[in-house]
This record gives structure tokens, C-alpha cells and sequence, in this order.
């Protein structure tokens, strides 16, 4: 039997203007499904209300055809599929799965029992866990609706990523984590995992930032009794500091290159130097990557920025 194609997708949030980092990370989700003739979707998250920025969807579609970049079928927007989290909502809970919680991040951070995660951010100490016997109940202690919380049941989360190798998480670390928030809004988590299995995506490329959150997501598969596609997690772009690209390591904007007349094919033909996908240094399109194109070519260090498109 011939093998089945690849379906990957880009999966942007349209809080703001894309940089560096996100056009390295899309570029390679795209060549490696386009290099195998596989489907490529685009899907816009723009759940999180208050960080989405009006117009951004719009200008992130217009920058990835200029980037070259271009994407199978319709665009899918998460603000128009709630009823597909909420279903899956209603399975978790069903399942017991998940529990309302009523604490609030300032309370959380407060809780003298909270440990600290290697990367700084607060470990959720279990406070409602087994603590409510309602979801009324919990949002009657907290004055206003809770949010609900996936529990994790095992000691460790196990896989294997296609870019970083085995890899075997503490769920302890990790800690339980929010699938629905307190404005009924689906959490990231839940909602990327309900749209990629609905759409039918195969392999996840995306930076390595979000590796913690393919264990949450991997959990979340399990409970609905989903597939979990294969995931492929590439370091990000840093600045000469070593640290993930930020504003202190100047404006890498798309918005700012385009206004400083660098082309689309001198930004492609860089990324593609500086990953390790080309012996040398010169300006190409995305389409010119993809003959003899090859995931395991990739540096596996992060790409580092000095500020200029040179070698
Ligand atoms: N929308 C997420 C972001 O822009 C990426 C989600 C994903 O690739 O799973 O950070």
C-alpha cells in the first residue's frame, strides 16, 4: 500500500505582526509537507480574545503570500468553532477528566505550596482538585464562573518527536492545566487538539517552545480517544545572547523588513542558510527549497540573528 500523505497545517495567532521566528517556523512546516506532496492548511487562532488584534488576521494571510507561502482549502478560524470545544468540553467532564477550579492566577501564584517550574512559571498546586462538588459550586466560591482543569493521571507523558527525539515528561512539572477558561472561552490547549484531529492533521511542525505543550496535548488525544499526529518541534530563532528572539534584539517584524525593501526570496534564502537546508548563501523562494529538501538537514541548534541577512 502507498503511504499516506502528510496533512500539516500553520496554525498562527493573529496577535500582532509576524517575526523572524514565525517565518522560520511556518517555512519549514511548509516544505515539509510540500517536499512529499502532502496537504498544507492554514488556521487562524484567534480564541484569545483580548490578545487578538483586529486586522492581523488579514495581514498575516497577505504576508505568507508574499513570503511565498501558500496553503490547501478554506482558512479555518477557531472563533467560529466553539461548538466543536464545547462538545469535547462535555466529553472530559463526562469522563471526569477534568474539574472546575475556582482559584485565580493571583491566588495560585500566592500559594505557598507552589513549586517552580524549571522555566518559571507557577505549577498549579492542586488546590480544587477533588475539591468541588459542582461546577456551580466552584464558581459560587470563586464569585464568578470557574474555569475547568484537565487532570493528569499518569506520573509521565512519553513520545516520540520527529525532530528532538524521545522525549519523557515529569506530568508532575507540567501540572494539571486549564482546557476551558473562566469566560467559557476553549484554552488553547483543548482547542488545537480538537481542530487538528477534526481536520485531519497527521504532523505538527511548530517551534520548540511549544514541546510542554505537546504532553498536555498528547493527554488530551488519549481522553477523547483521538489520534495523536506526529509531532516535529524545531528550535527557535535567538538573538547573539543565545535567548529567543525579543523586541530588545531589534524589530524583526516582517512589517519592518518589507519597509527596509528586503525581499521575500533574500529573508527565504537566509533562513534556509542559517537552518542548515543550503551550502551557501544566496536569495530563493520557498518553491526553489523543496527539491532535495530533508527535515534531518536542519541545525539543531537555535538559529541565531545577528541583525543583518548575511552569512
Ligand atoms: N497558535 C499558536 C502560536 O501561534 C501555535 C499553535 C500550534 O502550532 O500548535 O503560538
Amino acid at each position: 500500500m502507498a503511504p499516506k500523505l502528510p496533512i500539516g497545517r500553520l496554525a498562527p495567532s493573529p496577535t500582532g505582526v509576524i517575526h523572524l521566528g514565525n517565518i522560520r517556523s511556518f517555512l519549514l512546516a511548509w516544505l515539509d509537507v510540500r517536499s512529499r506532496n502532502g496537504t498544507l492548511l492554514l488556521r487562524v487562532e484567534d480564541l484569545d480574545s483580548p490578545r487578538v488584534k483586529k486586522g492581523s488576521a488579514a495581514q498575516l494571510i497577505e504576508d505568507l503570500q508574499w513570503l511565498g507561502l501558500d496553503y490547501d482549502s478554506e482558512i479555518v478560524f477557531q472563533s467560529q468553532r466553539t461548538v466543536l470545544y464545547q462538545h469535547a468540553l462535555e466529553q472530559l467532564i463526562e469522563q471526569g477528566n477534568v474539574y472546575p477550579c475556582a482559584c485565580s492566577r493571583r491566588e495560585i501564584e500566592l500559594a505557598a505550596s507552589a513549586p517552580h517550574a524549571d522555566d518559571g512559571s507557577t505549577v498549579y498546586p492542586l488546590t480544587c482538585y477533588q475539591r468541588f462538588s459542582s461546577y456551580e459550586a466552584a464558581s459560587e466560591q470563586a464569585q464568578r464562573p470557574a474555569c475547568w482543569r484537565f487532570h493528569f493521571d499518569q506520573p509521565n507523558v512519553d513520545f516520540e518527536d520527529g525532530v528532538c527525539g524521545a522525549i519523557n515528561f515529569d506530568t508532575a512539572r507540567l501540572s494539571d492545566f486549564v482546557v476551558s477558561k473562566n469566560n467559557g472561552e476553549a484554552a488553547y490547549q483543548l482547542a488545537v487538539v480538537v481542530d487538528d484531529a477534526a481536520q485531519g492533521v497527521t504532523e505538527v511542525l511548530r517551534g520548540d517552545d511549544l514541546l510542554d505543550s505537546a504532553a498536555r496535548q498528547i493527554v488530551i488525544y488519549r481522553a477523547l480517544g483521538l489520534d495523536v499526529p506526529e509531532f516535529k518541534h524545531v528550535p527557535l530563532v535567538a538573538g547573539e545572547d543565545g535567548k529567543r528572539l525579543a523586541k530588545r534584539h531589534g524589530d524583526t517584524s516582517l512589517q519592518h523588513f518589507r519597509q527596509q525593501q528586503v525581499s521575500s526570496q533574500q529573508i527565504i534564502g537566509w533562513l534556509a542558510y542559517a537552518s542548515g537546508l543550503t551550502d551557501d548563501l544566496h536569495e530563493c523562494t520557498p518553491q526553489q527549497l523543496l527539491d532535495g529538501f530533508d527535515l534531518k538537514k536542519l541545525r539543531q541548534q537555535p538559529l541565531i540573528w545577528r541583525g543583518e541577512f548575511s552569512a
